[in-house]
This record gives C-alpha cells, sequence and structure tokens, in this order.
C-alpha cells in the first residue's frame, strides 16, 4: 500500500483546494463533486502539487517509459461516417484506404529488429475483412519473428467488432487472440462514455457499459489493459468524471487496469471540428494538464497516469510529470491516427530526447516492459538492445 500522501498546503492557494488536500492526506477517495471542484478551480498550480504528492506517495520520482512501436494494420472503417472527430478511417473504396497484409505487418514490424523495440502496440478500423483469424495470423506471426515483443493491440471496440463478425462473445475472442499472441489490450475507444456525448460523436460505436464489459471480460481471461478518455470536444466536467467514476469501479472490482491515459482532442480534417469552428484550436495547455491531475486525484486505484506526448506535445507532457502523470508514451515510430486530424508533434521520439525530458523535469527515467515492470535505471549515450543487458 502506498504511503499517504504529502500534500504541500503551502503551495495551494483555493481554500476550496486546500479542503480537498486534507481529504487527500488522510488517503480519503474524492467524490463527483470534489472532482468538480477539481476542475473550476484557478489555482492551477495547487492543483499541479497536490496531484504531485499523491503521484510521488505512488511512484516516487520515477517517471518510465517503454520502447514502443505503431502499427496500424488497417485504416478501413465501418463507422467512417458516425465518429465525427476521427480523421484516420476510410471506406473500402475511399482514396487512402489501406489494409496491410501480413507481409507488410511484418515488413513494418521490421523496425524491431534493431532489438530496441519491446512492444507492439497495434490498432485500426472495424475492417469486415480483419476478423479472427486475420488477427490471429498476424500475432503468431510476430511472435514468431520477434518473440521478445510484447504485443499490445485491440481496442474493445476492434474486439466487440471481431466478436460481431464472427458471432462469437467477446470472451471467446479474446481467449483465442491470447492463445495466439495477444498479451496486453490498450485502452482506445472509450471516448467520452455519457450516452449524449457518444450520440454526437460517435453515434454507433460501442457504448460506455459496453467498452467497460469488454474490458471486465479481458480482466477476467486474463488480459491487463489500459484505459483511455477522449476529451477537449464537446463533454462537460461531469461528464469526465461520471466516465472516471465507471473506470474507477471497474478497477475496485478487478484491478486489471494498468494505466490510465487521457487523449485530447484534435479538431484538424474532421467533421466535428468544422462543425464547431475549431479548426486548428486543439485543447489548451491548461485543460491539459487539468485533466492529467484531475485523473490522478480521482482515480485512487491507479498506479500509472500517462502522458501522451503525441497529443498534447513532449513539452507540455514534461511539465505534466509535475501534475500527476509518472509514465511517458514510448518511443513511437509512425502513429498515424493522431496525425491524421492534425497532431504536429513528431512521429518517434528518441530514447535520448526522452531521458532528456525526464532529467529536465528533475525527476529518474526508468524504461519499463508493458506491465510497469522496472527494466533499468542507468542510461549511457547508447541504447542497449533487448537481450544485451
Ligand atoms: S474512431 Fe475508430 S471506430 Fe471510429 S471511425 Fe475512427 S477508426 Fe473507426
Amino acid at each position: 500500500m502506498a504511503a499517504a500522501p504529502q500534500v504541500p498546503f503551502d503551495r495551494i492557494h483555493d481554500p476550496v483546494l486546500r479542503r480537498i488536500g486534507e481529504r487527500v492526506a488522510a488517503s480519503q477517495r474524492l467524490s463527483i463533486a470534489d472532482g468538480l471542484a477539481l476542475f473550476r478551480t484557478r489555482d492551477l498550480a495547487g492543483l499541479g502539487a497536490l496531484a504531485d504528492a499523491v503521484n510521488r506517495a505512488k511512484n516516487g520520482d520515477v517517471v518510465t517509459f517503454a520502447s514502443n512501436q505503431h502499427i496500424n494494420p488497417t485504416n478501413i472503417c465501418v463507422l467512417r461516417k458516425t465518429c465525427v472527430f476521427c480523421g484516420y478511417a476510410r471506406l473500402p473504396k475511399e482514396n487512402g484506404a489501406y489494409r496491410y497484409t501480413l507481409d507488410q505487418v511484418l515488413a513494418e514490424a521490421a523496425q524491431a529488429a534493431d532489438g530496441m523495440t519491446r512492444e507492439f502496440h497495434i490498432v485500426g478500423g472495424l475492417d469486415m475483412k480483419a476478423g479472427l483469424a486475420y488477427y490471429a495470423e498476424m500475432f503468431r506471426a510476430l511472435k514468431a519473428n520477434f518473440p521478445h515483443v510484447h504485443i499490445k493491440a485491440l481496442t474493445a471496440v476492434e474486439i466487440a467488432h471481431i466478436a460481431r463478425i464472427e458471432k462469437m462473445p467477446w470472451r471467446d475472442v479474446l481467449v483465442a487472440l491470447k492463445e495466439a499472441g495477444l498479451d496486453t489490450m490498450p485502452g482506445g475507444g472509450a471516448e467520452t462514455f455519457s450516452a449524449a456525448v457518444r450520440e454526437r460523436i460517435s453515434d454507433k460505436k460501442l457504448a460506455g457499459a459496453e467498452y467497460i464489459g469488454v474490458h471486465r471480460t479481458a480482466h477476467i481471461v486474463g488480459i491487463r489493459t489500459n484505459c483511455t478518455m477522449l476529451y477537449g470536444h464537446v463533454e462537460t466536467p461531469d461528464d469526465r468524471l461520471q466516465h472516471l467514476q465507471m473506470l474507477r469501479d471497474l478497477q475496485d472490482e478487478t484491478g486489471g487496469f494498468l494505466a490510465y491515459i487521457p487523449l485530447a482532442y484534435h479538431p484538424d480534417d474532421n467533421a466535428l471540428g468544422k462543425e464547431l469552428g475549431r479548426q486548428g484550436t486543439a485543447t489548451t495547455g491548461w485543460d491539459d494538464l487539468k485533466q492529467l491531475a484531475v485523473g490522478r486525484l480521482f482515480l485512487d486505484n491507479f498506479q500509472h497516469v500517462k502522458s501522451h506526448w503525441i497529443m498534447v506535445t513532449p513539452q507540455l507532457s514534461q511539465v505534466a510529470l509535475h501534475y500527476g502523470v509518472n509514465d511517458l508514451e514510448g518511443t513511437v515510430v509512425r502513429e498515424k491516427i493522431y496525425h491524421a486530424v492534425g497532431a504536429q508533434t513528431p512521429q518517434a521520439m528518441s530514447l535520448a530526447e526522452i531521458l532528456r525530458l525526464i532529467r529536465g523535469a528533475g525527476k529518474t527515467p526508468s524504461e519499463r516492459d508493458s506491465f510497469y515492470r522496472i527494466l533499468r535505471t542507468e542510461f549511457d549515450a547508447t541504447p542497449v538492445p533487448v537481450g544485451a543487458s
């Protein structure tokens, strides 16, 4: 059990935040009303100090990252017209539509032959021709060719899609994919759980309760998962907190979540951004930091909160290390999904750059595996390939 947080009350100026700080110092769980007060505060630095105290009690000053590689095998998606925030998906005959063959997946994965990549992060569209056999064959081939690389693949939405086209229960799909090599699942596809928000931004997508149901089933069959929230579009602070409450409840039940990762909405090149007149105006740094800090404080049963630098920039992710964040997205190669909606960030970050960001924030970098086990904390200028350390 984590030590009680040492709350720095001298750095918190908002009296409401100080009262919540007393509850945090006593390790008491926060309510939705507390969460709303956290979103309302103008004392952003005080909120960060509070979230940092909780993070330090759980993780000390260690900040982790993993060397991973994103592979997006298909952008063909049956929800192309109804997920109005998405700029990545295509219909089968549309310009730019693609579905990798197994050889193409292996060719892209071959970058892992450098020995540094420890995880494949594999997600894509809901493609009618990418069913259980497509992914099972892919995972088997990846394991055969890159046995040292962990496979984190398929969101809850993709699992439910495969189950639907194969007419199988979620559980059977998960068991079959686990047998083929699936190790853990990413947390994408959550968007914001509120039914009203979903109706507006992703009308036909798996409902929030079903997303939770797929993750519960995954945890039961021994597949640990991450979870996310897409924020900064049409949702309210209350929607965000109801979403966090559903994640916290499932974590109480199963303990199967590894990390919470808030994902900032990008308005470029998608229908929602045009409708809202928000082209070129992504979330603000103020909101990004609040979203991370509130997640850290509300999700008292989560060990890890990750900042996704692809969406909020490496610079803001560095600052977020003092707002409750203890994990940075890894060295991502060829990220397509957020760059399709206007992310201007680099598509990959070198080990040296990640170390520079973490050390620059006064924290201790540690490379981890996909289960958040620390692999090494000592680094020289040359990255050590897997198996050589
Ligand atoms: S967000 Fe996912 S499910 Fe929705 S259209 Fe894009 S790829 Fe398809």
